[in-house]
């Protein structure tokens, strides 16, 4: 069995708020890391806060295939191995269906979904290849149930939540683990998302009522997943602050 210790992890959207949390946790643990997000500025401060850590940082546009497959490629060219992808980048520009923002659904989807499966599609045939693998992703409370002015952003947490469950069940025999992390309201950079104003002011107002998590907690439950024996899979994780009904 191997720890968190020298596995090669991969964490795409690690620039703010759970990402960089986890990254910050992980590389703490001796994790060998390789952190990606389109602002290259926040992954490389992240990286000098963990100056004895073993952390590369990569451009990457989740949307972008060729951009994740050269994240891979680098990882697996460096190591000969990947243990972990984290796919964690997400968008939450929430609004009622009826404001018909096409714009920003095209996004959610291109990112909350492409982005995952970009990330899939560069990674399984190493993990299958190796035997083993573990491929997390970011899903949410709203990927369990719908709120009104979150139906496209929950749509986009439901659909991975289908495919994480598919892949779980294609890849057990190639011994490849599956973990869908489902935080409640998190403090991060999130809400910047939202363009509409009323919704971000409600999201913002919720977050502070409810007493929210912070993305450091979340990191948690992500090193717990990450750390576990080969023959354990801890496929699905929901945590709600407690206040969040
Ligand atoms: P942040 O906005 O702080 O982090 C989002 C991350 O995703 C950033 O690193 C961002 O990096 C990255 N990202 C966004 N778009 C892209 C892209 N096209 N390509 C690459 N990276 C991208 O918010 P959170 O930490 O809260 O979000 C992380 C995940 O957690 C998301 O999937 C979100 O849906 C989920 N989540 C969050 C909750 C919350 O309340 N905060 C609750 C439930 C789930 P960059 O902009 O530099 O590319």
């Amino acid at each position: 069995m191997m720890s968190i210790k020298n596995k090669v992890i991969i964490i795409m959207g690690a620039s703010s708020g759970i990402g960089a949390a986890t990254t910050n946790l992980l590389a703490e643990k001796g994790a060998k890391l390789i952190i990606a997000a389109r602002r290259l500025e926040r992954l490389e401060a992240l990286k000098l806060s963990s100056p004895d850590a073993e952390i590369s940082v990569k451009q990457a546009d989740v949307t972008d295939f060729e951009q994740v497959q050269a994240v891979i490629d680098f990882a697996k060219q460096k190591y000969g191995k990947i243990d972990v992808l984290y796919n964690n980048a997400g968008i939450m520009p929430t609004a009622p269906l009826s404001e018909g923002r096409r714009d920003e659904w095209q996004r959610m989807l291109n990112i909350n979904i492409m982005g995952v499966l970009n990330g899939i599609a560069a990674t399984l045939p190493i993990m299958k290849q190796q035997q083993s693998g573990h491929i997390i992703v970011t899903d949410s409370v709203a990927g369990h149930h719908v709120l009104p002015g979150a139906a496209v952003y929950s749509g986009t947490k439901f659909a991975i939540r289908a495919i994480m469950d598919g892949l779980r069940q294609e890849e057990a025999e190639n011994n490849i683990k599956t973990t869908m992390i489902s935080p409640g309201s998190t403090g991060t950079e999130l809400f910047n998302t939202i363009n509409n104003q009323t919704e971000k002011k409600n999201a913002e107002d919720f977050f502070k009522e409810i007493d929210g998590l912070q993305p450091e907690q979340i990191a948690t439950a992500v090193a717990y997943a990450v750390d576990t024996s080969d023959n354990m899979s801890v496929s699905d994780i929901l945590i709600r602050p407690t206040k969040q009904s």
